[in-house]
């Protein structure tokens, strides 16, 4: 009947732990859809926030928003990332411990929104003093550099991160936010040299050229048109309407400075940016012989000015390679198809090194110098799942990432989860879900994954070529022998040693690694992936899964099909039947009394007896009800969090 729905109906529940039909996948995408539609974009699955892009500005990020949520119990109000983020720090202060928050979701969902919103709440909420303001300061600026260097626009976002992000937050014992640390993964190199359709190169060109003053463009050799600059154009939008440039270019510029970035590191950086492009523009012809000839002058010219290095030895680097015959060194010409090849392989390394430096650079300012013990958040953003008509190097590494994500969730929750009431004796009906791990080992396995045969025909040079990898794997893939292989010739690195750019004196003198050992892009992303796994395997996790509402970036979209699908691939129903056969919380018996000791007086201030025996008693005296914890064999098991907030609250009355 019109007019007559409840609240429930109309608005949904905010806690799909608490939906009757949980098993059922029409009941979930009901209840998502309802939120949607009411601007509710957030719901939980116990302590696991879902969130559902708006494409549009709610108004839910105010600082009033940030007061309502601190320091409020997580389920007292509805759900939002502030009551995440406020739940993780006060976790982190209470038990001392670190964690961090894995935010997923496929490109466009709203992960990197979602990062920075708790780093504002962080810096915004958490206790500081004047000296601290700086750190913070930092902190938030941060992610404009970052972004304007790694994000990019693609077809699926306009803000698309192109690299992956974690960030540790440290926090001092009193709960201040005193350092940080960014870890960066994987940067898409390859969109510096080229574009698809409707894509863009790094913001911070266009940023550049759009927004960079006069003078600075005069000093730089660059003109005020982004139409001007091979590099720029390839995807035909250097004009985005989602996005100022100018303004943009404003706030990085500011960010720098507060970074502390000296004035020089700045020059040189603007150096480099200008250098790309006019590298970008540098076009060979052939000679008689079919050699590669440099044809326009003035490109070398700026090249030479702008990072101090001889215009003659920048020439026969664009032009030659140097090879060792007999203990002889002999330069051997480039033809132009190869020499094409030489430049772009320069042009991905001196942006990629320079992304290494900002980060390092960005970690220096960041660092807390002083030894005390830390506590931190760890708050991680990679690239999303993306899926193209056609799908390259790229999109192998970065869905790969994700499916080892997905694979540490798994073996965090869905597996660890059923293990630990197996060990702890307690009563469970196990929950079939699908493990992903067979997709991890197809990619990675020693010997058999397609890394390895990757890398393995890439040690043949001349002899494999993509259709002999496509060969050996019998599958549809293209491009990947080159990008894999990444390869820069030694002696253009010996000119670039010549720079009297300082950053790219820096970038290029350090250390290389051994030719002889392993040098190739996946196998170095899947050690560093692993290291990633490592980092997080030590600190308590939290999930934001991100979902995308339609493929046009549009408000009040709900597309059923396309969200139906990322509920599944993300595991959430699987998530839903766990935690609903579940419970909520759990904590050692060591650890639960020390907390709640004071609420009991025969165990309060001392309890002689075990700690096991302790919290029966303890419990008794609370009055906790059969059917709302379980004793296991470590820990105490509690069904649902609003017993332990009742808990909670005792402590005040
Ligand atoms: P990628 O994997 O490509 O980096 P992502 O998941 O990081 O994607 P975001 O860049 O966070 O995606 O979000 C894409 C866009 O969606 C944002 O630029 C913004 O316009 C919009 N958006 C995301 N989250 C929100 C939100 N909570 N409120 C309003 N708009 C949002
Ligand atoms: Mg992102």
């Amino acid at each position: 009947m019109e007019g007559s729905l409840t609240a429930r109906d109309r608005v949904g529940i905010q806690d799909f732990v608490l939906l009757d039909a949980y098993t059922s996948e029409t009941a979930f995408m009901d209840n998502l859809r309802k939120r949607f539609n009411e601007n509710l974009i957030y719901t939980y699955i116990g302590t696991l926030l879902v969130s559902v892009n708006p494409y549009k500005e709610l108004g839910i990020y105010t600082k009033k928003q940030m007061d309502i949520y601190m320091g409020v119990n997580f389920f007292e109000l509805p759900p939002h990332i502030f009551a995440l983020a406020d739940n993780v720090y006060r976790t982190m202060i209470s038990e001392t411990n670190n964690h961090f928050i894995l935010i997923s979701g496929e490109s466009g969902a709203g992960k990197t929104e979602a990062s920075k919103k708790v780093l504002q709440f962080y810096a915004v909420c958490c206790p500081s003093t004047r000296l601290l303001d700086n750190v913070r300061d930092r902190l938030l600026l941060s992610n404009p550099v970052l972004e304007a260097f790694g994000n990019a626009k693609t077809l699926k976002n306009d803000n698309s991160s192109r690299f992956g992000k974690y960030m540790d937050i440290q926090f001092d014992h009193q709960g201040a936010a005193v350092g940080g640390h960014v870890l960066s993964y994987l940067l898409e190199k390859s969109r510096v040299v080229h574009q698809n359709h409707g894509e863009r190169n790094f913001h911070i060109f266009y940023q550049l050229v759009e927004g960079g003053e006069d003078e600075l463009l005069r000093w730089l050799g660059l003109e005020r048109n982004c139409q001007n600059y091979r590099f720029l154009i390839q995807g035909e939008c250097a004009k985005v309407s989602s996005i100022n440039d100018k303004s943009d270019w404003k706030t990085v510029q500011k960010a720098l400075t507060i970074i502390e970035f000296s004035e020089k590191d700045i020059e040189h950086l603007f150096a480099i940016l200008a250098s790309v492009l006019h590298l970008g523009n540098v076009q060979f012809g052939a000679s008689a012989l079919g050699y590669a000839t440099l044809n326009n002058s003035a490109e070398v010219h700026w090249l030479s000015k702008l990072l101090g290095i001889p215009s003659n030895m920048l020439r026969e680097g664009l032009t030659h390679r140097k090879i060792e015959a007999k203990a002889e060194e002999v330069l051997s010409p480039f033809t132009a198809e190869h020499a094409k090849y030489a430049r772009d392989a320069l042009a991905k390394a001196i942006y990629g090194r320079t992304f290494s430096w900002l980060v390092n650079k960005i970690n220096e300012s960041l660092a807390n110098k002083d030894s005390t013990r830390k506590t931190v958040i760890g708050l991680l953003d990679i690239y999303g799942f993306e899926v193209f008509d056609v799908n390259s190097f790229e999109q192998f590494c970065i869905n790969f990432c994700n499916e080892k994500l997905q694979q540490l969730f798994i073996q965090l929750t869905l597996k660890s989860e059923q293990e630990e009431y197996e060990m702890e004796g307690i009563e469970w009906e196990p929950v079939p879900y699908f493990n992903n791990k067979i997709i991890c080992d197809l990619v990675e396995e020693k010997h058999r994954g397609i890394i390895s045969i990757l890398d393995e025909e890439c040690l043949r040079p001349g002899e494999a070529t993509d259709f002999t990898f496509l060969e050996k794997l019998e599958e549809k893939m293209c491009g990947f022998l080159d990008k894999n292989n990444d390869l820069l010739y030694r002696n253009i690195k010996e000119v670039m040693r010549q720079s009297k750019n300082s950053i790219i004196q820096h970038c290029f003198h350090a250390i290389e690694p051994d030719v002889k050992t392993n040098n190739h892009n996946t196998t170095q992303f899947k050690s560093s992936l692993s290291g990633l796994t490592e980092i997080l395997m030590t600190k308590e996790p939290w999930y934001v899964r991100c979902l995308k509402p339609n493929h046009c970036k549009q408000p009040d979209r709900f597309d059923d099909v396309m969200v139906r699908h990322q509920v599944k691939y993300l595991g959430l129903m699987e998530h839903l039947r766990v935690r609903r056969a579940g419970f909520a919380y759990r904590r050692r018996y060591e650890v639960f009394l020390k907390r709640y000791k004071a609420l009991c007086p025969d165990t309060w201030p001392h309890w002689k007896g075990t700690p096991a025996e302790g919290v029966q008693r303890l419990i008794k005296h609370l009055g906790y009800k059969p059917d709302e914890y379980k004793i296991g064999r470590t820990k105490i098991f509690i069904r649902h969090p609003r017993t332990l907030f009742a808990t909670e609250d005792a402590f005040e009355i």
